[in-house]
């Protein structure tokens, strides 16, 4: 399972890098919003830990912006004066939050929930594939198609 965390702060990645890697998880990692988002796209993590005080963009706006494409759970981080952020979080598609400082145990057994809702809803419902005419955009396995023929987009 391939984690993604998209948070500024090292000491809590650090945290976040000993524990996971420790419990056979794989951590991709980014600092900055843009650098998330483009991993999301390029590296297809399993899930997304999502500090929501991020310095280039606010991660409710990360939330949405990755939600208009791609179920993958995300989980958001917030400080103690981020309730309100919290909540709009959860509303723009997160799938759960972990307000800071949290433990071990908390964020791997929120982790497990959120992971396994994933697999669920993977085996419950087909691919969302956006058609139109000939054309054919298959979100998930990121592919487009007109008519028969594939056509060849970059990553991002
Ligand atoms: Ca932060």
């Amino acid at each position: 399972m391939r984690i993604l965390v998209i948070e500024d702060d090292s000491q809590i990645r650090r945290f976040l890098r000993a524990t996971l890697t420790n419990q056979g998880y794989r951590l991709l990692e980014a600092i900055n919003a843009q650098d998330g988002m483009n991993q999301v796209a390029l590296r297809h993590p399993d899930l997304i830990i999502l500090d929501l005080g991020l310095p280039d963009k606010d991660g409710l706006e990360v939330t949405r912006a990755l939600r208009e494409w791609t179920s993958t759970p995300i989980i958001v981080l917030s400080a103690r004066d981020q309730e309100g952020d919290k909540i709009a979080a959860l509303d723009a598609g997160a799938d759960d939050y972990l307000t800071k400082p949290f433990g071990t145990g908390e964020l791997l057994a929120r982790m497990r929930v959120a992971l396994r809702h994933a697999i669920r809803a993977a085996q419950g419902s087909d691919d969302p594939v956006f058609t139109a005419g000939d054309l054919r955009v298959d979100l998930a396995h990121r592919q487009i198609f007109v008519g028969e023929r594939e056509v060849h987009l970059t990553p991002i």
